[in-house]
């Protein structure tokens, strides 16, 4: 008789900070989850933890189960009653039986009335078989739990940023979990957790101790010493417990079909270790210094003034749709406008009211809009305030995009009804819903050519580097303002474990 395989993506990165709210249908990339047959289909063949978990079933010759597919882009808690709508397909697909559990997670999911909700989710799944073998795939920004680890028999996670593995890293989980079941591998974990709140524009690693670690994370799967070394830097938008960076490790204790628990354990708490000493060593490189607007600003606009191979790019870096941001925040754009850069592209703004007006003017008419800033953002005391802009409305389209760069390979998107306004010096791509921009297809689907473009105003942190890296001659960082802001002293934590550096002095 064939394995029953349950596999499920259940994904958020809650932002405690953000004023953006996060129904059901905010799931499927704003289409709401999709389940069953429908869950397949939209994942099989994409670069994703879940299409990797498909692959692995078919490979073991097992009936695949996926009772839910739920991503959606990061924003604040989801309610209790959201929450148990994405668990209870989840749960039931389990409760029928299967052999294995294969999970596709984010890792710092955080719903009303609980700040861990993957360990919430492994907890359930085996309070029904308490003996369920579970692979798991998180992000790299994910805040590990001790009940994550605790009710999951194998762990991995991405080992980039942006994040271009994501099928990668759920093979490893999926292989080693399809292999213990074969009897092959015997899988023990270690982890730690350090008190450290990383900044996520320090994460990537060609910039801070992440390569590193990461690198060596790398070296020691090779070796075999451990089958799988991941590092968690974190997120820390999320205000809970167990905010901060962590390791996570898998050794194999059946070596030699000797089983040796204790030895497979001292190793993959020795190669855990000295993942997060290193973290640790280096702890400031984790610490994000930013440049005052006005500079970078005036900077870039020099740098325009010369002839280059490609675009400039402007990343407007606290306000990050991908971490939680509002998308609407002006600031930036106000500031391109002010030192009057010519030859602008930027996406995207995300304003229904904008798209609206813009569409009910149609193509070529002339509007004058009070664009952006419509949300408030009360957490971190900052009032929303839109730009009076005129332009033309140049081009209107239904937002449906497939990325075609090195991130989410393959998937289907959706930017709601999508608007560019042309100003004359800036095309502005509005959008009616929050989306970061990590792929060409952004710009090319609405008819912008962005490697034509003296300068690219990107509404991203760091996954712009997948689609937009490649093709530009430099890159300045521009500190707007928002729920993603790298200054941490803007947001007030109240859950946090303290004492945690570099907020306290430790
Ligand atoms: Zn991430």
């Amino acid at each position: 008789m064939s394995k029953r395989f349950v596999i499920a993506l259940i994904k958020h990165e809650t932002n405690t900070f953000s004023p953006i709210a996060t129904p059901l249908s905010a799931f499927g990339h704003g289409n709401g989850p999709s389940y069953g047959e429908d869950a397949r289909a939209a994942f099989a063949g994409s670069n994703t933890a879940f299409a990797a978990f498909l692959d692995i079933a078919r490979r073991e010759g097992a009936e695949a189960l996926t009772p839910i597919a739920a991503e959606s882009w990061p924003s604040n808690r989801a309610t209790r009653a959201t929450f148990e709508a994405l668990l209870q397909p989840l749960e039931e697909a389990v409760r029928a039986g299967c052999d294995a559990c294969f999970l596709d997670l984010h890792g710092a999911m955080v719903v009303e009335g609980c700040d861990d909700a993957e360990g919430e989710i492994l907890r359930r799944l085996r309070r029904i078989r308490a003996d369920l073998p579970i692979a798991v795939t998180f992000d790299y920004h994910t805040n590990l739990s001790p009940d994550s680890v605790a009710n999951a028999s194998v762990i991995t996670g991405y080992k980039t940023y942006p994040h271009v593995d994501m099928y990668e890293a759920g093979l490893l989980a999926g292989d080693i979990l399809a292999r213990s079941l074969r009897g092959q591998v015997r899988p023990v974990m270690a982890w730690g957790w350090l008190p450290l709140v990383s900044s996520v524009m320090r994460h990537a690693p060609e910039d801070g101790p992440s390569g590193d670690i990461l690198a060596y994370a790398r070296a020691m799967e090779k070796s075999g010493r451990v089958l799988a070394a991941t590092l968690l830097p974190g997120f820390p938008h999320a205000d809970t417990p167990y905010t901060g960076v962590s390791a996570v490790v898998v050794a194999d204790a059946l070596a030699d079909a000797v089983v040796d628990v204790k030895a497979a354990q001292a190793a993959a708490q020795e190669v855990c270790e000295r993942m997060l000493a290193i973290a640790w060593e280096r702890r400031a490189e984790y610490v994000f210094h930013p440049e005052p607007l006005k500079e970078s600003m005036a900077r870039a606009r020099a740098l325009g003034a010369g002839r280059h191979e490609g675009p400039i790019l402007l990343i407007d870096h606290c306000d990050n749709c991908g971490s939680g941001g509002t998308q609407d925040v002006m600031l930036v754009v106000e500031e391109i406008l002010r030192q009057n850069l010519d030859d602008v592209a930027i996406a995207p703004i995300r304003d229904r009211l904008a798209v609206a007006q813009m569409v009910e003017a149609g193509i070529g008419s002339n509007v004058n809009l009070r664009l952006g800033g419509k949300t408030d953002m009360p957490a971190i005391g900052l009032a929303g305030r839109p730009l009076q802009l005129a332009g033309r409305v140049r081009t209107i389209t239904d937002g449906e995009i497939v990325f075609s760069g090195p991130m989410y390979t393959g998937l289907k998107s959706h930017l709601g009804r999508t608007a560019v306004l042309d100003t004359g010096r800036a095309q502005i791509v509005v959008t009616e819903r929050h989306h970061e921009p990590f792929d060409l297809v952004i710009f090319r689907h609405c008819g912008i050519e962005p490697t034509k473009k003296r300068f690219i105003m990107l509404k991203s942190r760091i996954h712009y580097r997948a689609g937009f890296k490649p093709i530009a001659a430099h890159i300045v960082e521009c500190a707007g303002a928002g729920v993603t802001n790298a200054d941490l002293s803007v947001y007030r934590y109240g859950k946090l474990a303290r004492p945690i550096y570099p907020l306290d002095a430790i």
